[in-house]
């Protein structure tokens, strides 16, 4: 399971109001982008959910149980960000088993997720290095497969492909996409591409200035924009 319920959340940095009243239901197993430009508050949405950031009011919601209190390890939660955020000591193997160990799972265990996983991302041939002697692209799998061997019931994903040069965007966005037909998981993806919104999305959500404009389906934003700010995001590819 891995629904999330937001229910009017507000955030403000020092007088700055940057979410000024956000609600939103994601179902379980959805695949949900939150799309705006620069500076609207993309990220700190995402953190309030994942708990990096304590909301200045509202609640977060995760399976209808309020998370306020929960610490972001205790949440279900997995996050993959734009630059990866790997261990540079660590190899591949044991950055993807890290959170596990810390969690005292059981070594075998720990064994059998990351072989799924990294069979899913096709990271085998990598599992002994270390980042320094990856690609970008493999880097952000590496991240990825650290996400999926926690299981977790929400997937967050901030702007993930922003680093990678276009050909790799692709592939990475394909191997995005397939990871939730396979593994049916709620996905909350954060990006300021239309076409990865278009192209990822059950339901995409449109943000201006801390404030949700719209919220549905790619065709249905595209053909029925509720505004000129909508429109001119869905629909002008840049
Ligand atoms: P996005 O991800 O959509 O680009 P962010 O959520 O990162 O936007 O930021 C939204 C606004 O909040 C920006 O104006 C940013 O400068 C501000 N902001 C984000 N984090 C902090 C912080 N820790 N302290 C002060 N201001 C912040
Ligand atoms: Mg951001």
């Amino acid at each position: 399971m891995g629904s999330l319920k937001i229910e009017n959340v507000k955030k403000a940095f020092g007088p700055v109001e940057v979410l000024k009243g956000i609600d939103l239901e994601v179902t379980d197993g959805e695949f949900v982008v939150f799309v705006g430009p620069s500076g609207c508050g993309k990220s700190t949405l995402l953190r309030v959910i994942a708990g990096l950031e304590d909301s200045t009011s509202g609640r977060v919601l995760i399976d209808g149980e309020d998370v306020s209190v929960t610490p972001p390890a205790k949440r279900g939660i997995a996050m993959v960000f734009q630059t990866y955020a790997l261990y540079p000591h660590l190899t591949v193997k044991n950055n993807m088993g890290l959170g596990l160990k810390q969690a005292n799972t059981p070594a075998a265990e720990i064994d059998r997720r990351i072989g799924i996983a990294s069979s899913m991302l096709s990271l085998e041939p990598y599992l002994e290095r270390r980042p320094a002697e990856l690609s970008g692209g493999q880097r952000q799998r590496v991240a990825i497969g650290r996400a999926v061997v926690r299981e977790p019931k929400l997937f967050l994903f901030d702007e993930p492909l922003s680093n990678l040069d276009a050909a790799l965007r692709v592939n990475t966005r394909l191997e995005i996409a397939q990871l939730h037909r396979r593994l049916k998981a709620t996905m909350i993806y954060v990006t300021h591409d239309q076409v990865e919104a278009m192209t990822l999305a059950d339901k995409i959500v449109v943000l201006n200035a801390g404030k949700i404009e719209q919220i549905g389906g790619p065709m249905e934003l595209y053909n029925s924009p509720a505004n000129e700010f909508v429109a001119g995001f869905i629909g002008s590819p840049k």
